[in-house]
């Protein structure tokens, strides 16, 4: 057995030389939430599993969504009731998963003279979607008057076409936080789950079967072979690769859609609320206010680039930031406010005549006669119903092939890490308690929020090292130190982005803490000062990247 705390970005090293000489019942490619789903599932049955991650985990869409662990209300207008009653059902579960990291978020639903939705049709539609969604009393919808929505939302003052309003419950997550908390757990119970391992080609038995991968690491550089009963594509955007690979692409193609967020200073669209409404073209976007900043999103067209590098572009931002000026013309909002952006793809699968925003997000599962197993489409959301759905038919194949048994799915009633809460209330008590602790170090109530929405109790560990005199590290500088412990940080860009979200919520606190930040690196993974800089750059280029449409401005 390996290192006890396989999660170590110290122990990396060691999980490869261990995962090059184990035989795995099942290998899932792909880190993002729908593999961290399946891997969790897995092993909680029984089966011994390892998922591999060709970047960091999260750094596909699982990191670039709206972050709305969310019922989907959209999709009762396409009719898709089953949808929005298993999404509805799931949100519950999710939230009880995780209270910190799923945080209640009403949404304020405008509704205006000549937009799409009337106070009729809407108000059945909640009321249909409370019903399906089994949403409890105190969140169920409320229809609103319009000096109620302007109460809730006066920026809205300026809308002269606002005829009243509506009132829902949802979540908002971090995506990439929640991945993260996922693979940890299947940690915690077995999985090896390894990020910068990329799978390069399947491999086969003289019948034909998938047997195993040709896997990379993208670290050392290093090939190697390992084996499995089965392999289960969970790469998202990335699925047709592998599909094509095996010869087992059908018709049912993936239709890659780009979904865009602008993130403002929240002084430049200060809504005191989370706010859902119809664009022009009949669409629907967000604005989400979160920590310092408010996110607008988002956009939904076909893709057809670079699946590894997904970026906003002028017309994206200028889409949004019309929508958001013709809802709430007092903002003024122009391109220029635009600090920080995220661009993620959607992996939905093609259906002939519809149109990028049509497409269903439901799930489906291809199995090939080789007996790959694709899983595609979906929703953050869903993902622990469609892991259970997958790991079914995992164990289907296992148990033609070992005759062994397996354990019932058990994910329904599973805290994560850090989850000591009973329910979302107990979260609030707590960040008053961890606030007070806090400040005697001279941190705010904010520093408190944000740390429990982002590791929950685990912010315990932080907090007792900051508490240590001996030790040198601010509250970002211990982050870093438990990011590195416990979460297989490799570089500033897992760290900025996808364990902390500081490139999207708080993209000015990079420059400040990085020499800080990279003295962590140095002292707890030996970086010296080449390569130090080396990854200040890829951090430079990261964040150059989330601007880079700026660039047109400048150079037009
Ligand atoms: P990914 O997260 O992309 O994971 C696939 C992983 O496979 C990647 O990390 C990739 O690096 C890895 N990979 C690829 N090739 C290889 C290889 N050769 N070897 C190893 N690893 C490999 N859902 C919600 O519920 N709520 C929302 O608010 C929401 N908003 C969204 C907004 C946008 C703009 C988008 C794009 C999606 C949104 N979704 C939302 C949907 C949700 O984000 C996705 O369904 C979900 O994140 C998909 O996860 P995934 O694991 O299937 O894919």
């Amino acid at each position: 057995m390996i290192s006890k705390d396989k999660l170590s970005s110290k122990n990396r090293q060691e999980l490869v030389d261990y995962i090059k000489k184990t035989n795995y019942d099942l290998v899932v490619i792909g880190g993002g939430v729908t593999g961290a789903g399946i891997a969790l599932d897995a092993v909680t049955r029984g089966v011994s599993t390892l998922l591999i991650e060709k970047e960091d985990y999260a750094s596909g869409t699982s990191s670039r969504s709206t972050k709305l662990i969310h019922g989907g209300l959209r999709y009762l207008k396409q009719l898709e009731l089953g949808l929005v009653k298993e999404t509805g059902q799931e949100r519950a579960i999710v939230h009880n998963m995780a209270p910190h990291l799923t945080i209640p978020e009403k949404m304020l639903l405008p509704l205006t003279k000549t937009g799409s939705l009337g106070k009729t049709s809407t108000s059945i539609a909640l009321k249909v979607y409370d019903f399906l969604a089994d949403v409890e009393d105190s969140d169920k919808r409320k229809m609103l008057e319009m000096e109620q929505v302007l109460e809730m939302e006066p920026l809205l003052e300026g809308n002269t076409e606002l005829v009243g309003g509506a009132i829902y419950a949802e979540y908002r997550t971090d995506d990439a936080r929640l991945t993260i908390e996922l693979i940890k757990k299947a940690t915690l119970y077995g999985a090896d789950c390894i990020n910068y391992v990329a799978a390069k080609e399947l491999s086969y038995n003289s019948d034909g079967f998938v047997d195993g991968l040709k896997l990379e690491d993208q670290i050392s550089g290093e090939t190697f072979d390992i084996t499995a009963k089965v392999v289960v594509n969970a790469t998202g955007p990335w699925g047709d690769i592998f599909r094509k690979k095996d010869k087992s692409l059908s018709e049912r193609q993936l239709h890659l859609t780009k979904g865009v967020h602008l993130v403002v200073p929240w002084e430049r669209l200060p809504v005191k609320q989370a706010l859902y409404f119809d664009v022009p073209d009949g669409r629907m976007i967000f604005t989400i206010p979160r920590q310092k900043i408010t996110y607008i999103g988002t956009t939904d067209t076909t893709y057809k680039g670079d699946v590894n590098r997904i970026t906003a572009n002028m017309e994206d931002a200028e889409y949004l930031i019309k929508a958001v000026n013709n809802m709430i013309p007092s903002s003024h909002l122009k391109i220029e406010d635009v600090v920080s952006t995220w661009a993620g793809l959607r992996p939905l699968i093609h259906q002939p005549g519809k149109s990028a925003s049509e497409i269903s997000r439901k799930d489906e599962m291809f199995e090939s006669k080789s007996g790959m197993i694709t899983i595609a489409g979906g929703k953050l959301t869903g993902f622990r119903k469609m892991a259970e759905r997958v790991t079914d038919r995992v164990l289907v194949r296992l148990i033609e092939k070992t005759g062994n048994t397996f354990d019932r799915c058990s994910t329904e009633n599973m805290k994560l890490e850090g989850n000591r809460f009973k329910k979302y209330s107990s979260v609030k008590k707590y960040i008053k308690e961890l606030a007070e602790d806090l400040k005697e170090l001279g941190y705010s109530k904010s520093d408190a929020r944000y740390l429990i929405h982002n590791y929950g109790t685990q912010a315990e560990d932080i907090l007792d090292r900051l508490k240590d005199k001996k030790r040198k590290y601010s509250l970002v500088g211990e982050e870093a130190v438990f990011c590195i412990k416990r979460e297989m940080v490799q570089n500033l860009r897992d760290f900025y982005i996808r364990r902390t979200g500081r490139l999207y919520f708080d993209i000015g606190s990079i420059e400040p803490s990085k020499d800080e930040v990279l003295g962590v690196f140095q002292d707890y993974l030996g970086w010296d000062d080449a390569k130090s800089s080396e990854e200040w750059k890829s951090m430079e280029d990261e964040i150059g990247m989330v601007l880079e449409f700026k660039e047109e401005i400048v150079s037009s």
